[in-house]
């Protein structure tokens, strides 16, 4: 089965202006066009070899896209490794055993490729019990990968039902679907034993946000006889694993209708009261400032909003609307209540997201004091040196 294109020569020869050949060997998957000596004209997502800049020998394989300021993916960092298909099997294999390993007990929706930190650049694929929803990240990803190859290979692998690629944004395409009938949609699933549906063809992203497993899971341990609110709640993940941990009473805030029914769905689902939920269809910044006009407030806030800052040169104002949210957040949560903040622009460092979520709660002239940090679940894998793909944070505080 093919899992990659197949390449049309010999693979092309880049050369590096810079030296960066001590960091890629540490592991970092880009070159960016501006270190390239030249950019020969190639079809999208050709394979490469890259060559160092002072002798020209060869430093990593990988592919290439002319017209991208992301000029180059690095495949594989030993130059002796040549990009087959028998080595494309061996990396999905690996992506493969390592969630044998990390997803926990009684969960069937998990992320099985998580791109660069899989070495599988701009390969994403997620899967929520038989059905798997695959992403490649742009041109480069789409040339190089055989994503109707990968599909097949998965289902056999994994006993799939259905296979869906979905393009990289709404607006570049529509669903297509590698393999099946999708004759199941929303697809249920588990995670933590907690029972969840995702609309692999409406949804956002791939339908759920599997990143935040464990952050959920820490919210509902928190949330015994707890008012909740989850803002930014979409399917309501949080408020879910908030009621199965006992919450006295949880509100789900978001701006989409569909995904606050699917929040409804989902409580139902885990048998959970249905007195005990509420679903308000609303803007997350008017929603915390009439709650504070009117003086309400919950023992547990969470707020994950979409990322503010998508790009570098979005940062500035991103992190002013973070500050805005939590400073709104912070004024709703009771006295020594708890505030779950969430950013999940990798363009925020953890730093700069505690500095925010500090000046944040300062300007609601609160104190707080973290309980817990954490980021993406290990099946969510990162290089090392690549610190920008660890674009989740998660901030637990106590508010006083
Ligand atoms: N916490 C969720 C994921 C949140 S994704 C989970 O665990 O699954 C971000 C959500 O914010 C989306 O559902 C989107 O519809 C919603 N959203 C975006 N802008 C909003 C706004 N201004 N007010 C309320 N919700 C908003």
């Amino acid at each position: 089965m093919p899992l990659i294109k197949p390449p049309q020569g010999p693979p092309v020869e880049l050369r590096l202006s810079r030296d960066l050949v001590r960091t890629l060997k540490r592991g970092h998957p880009w070159v960016f066009a501006d270190a390239l000596r030249h950019l020969p004209p190639a079809r999208p997502g050709s394979p490469a070899i890259l060559l160092d800049n002072k002798k020209g020998r060869p430093v990593a394989h990988g592919f290439y896209h002319a017209q991208s300021p992301l000029a180059f993916r690095v495949c594989s960092p030993n130059p002796d490794e040549p990009l087959t298909n028998a080595w494309a099997e061996a990396q999905l294999t690996r992506a493969l055993r390592l969630r044998k390993t990390v997803v926990p007990a009684q969960t069937s929706g998990y992320r099985l490729f998580n791109g660069e930190g899989d070495g599988l650049p701009g390969l994403i694929c997620d899967v929520y019990s038989d059905t798997a929803v695959m992403q490649l990240d742009g041109p480069g990803p789409t040339g190089f990968w055989d994503a109707a190859g990968i599909a097949r290979w998965l289902a056999e692998q994994l006993r799939l039902k259905q296979v869906v690629l979905k393009p990289q944004a709404r607006s570049s395409g529509t669903d297509q679907l590698l393999v099946g009938q999708l004759a199941v949609n929303p697809v249920p699933f588990l995670e933590n034993g907690v029972h969840f549906v995702a609309d692999v063809i409406n949804g956002q992203k791939t339908g759920f946000f599997l990143d935040q497993r464990n952050n959920r899971k820490l919210v509902g341990q928190m949330a015994a006889n707890r008012t909740v609110l989850n803002v930014f709640g979409y399917t309501g993940g949080f408020s879910v694993y908030a009621g199965l941990g006992g919450a006295s009473r949880v509100t789900t805030v978001d701006l989409s209708g569909p995904a606050l029914q699917t929040a409804e769905h989902n409580w139902h689902s885990n048998n959970l009261p249905p007195a005990q939920h509420r679903a308000i269809k609303a803007d997350a910044f008017s929603f915390l400032a009439d709650a504070a006009k009117t003086k309400n407030a919950w023992d547990l806030v969470v707020v994950d909003p979409p990322s503010f800052a998508p790009s570098k040169e979005t940062l500035k104002t991103g992190l002013a609307a973070y500050q805005k949210l939590i400073t709104a957040a912070a004024a709703v949560v009771n006295v020594d209540g708890l505030l779950a903040a969430a950013s999940c622009s990798s363009h925020v460092d953890l730093a700069a997201f505690l500095l925010v979520c500090e000046e944040g709660v300062s300007k609601a002239r609160r104190r707080a004091t973290i309980l817990a940090i954490a980021g993406q679940p290990a099946d969510h894998p990162t290089p090392l040196v690549f610190s920008e793909f660890r674009y989740l944070k998660f901030v637990l505080m106590r508010v006083e």
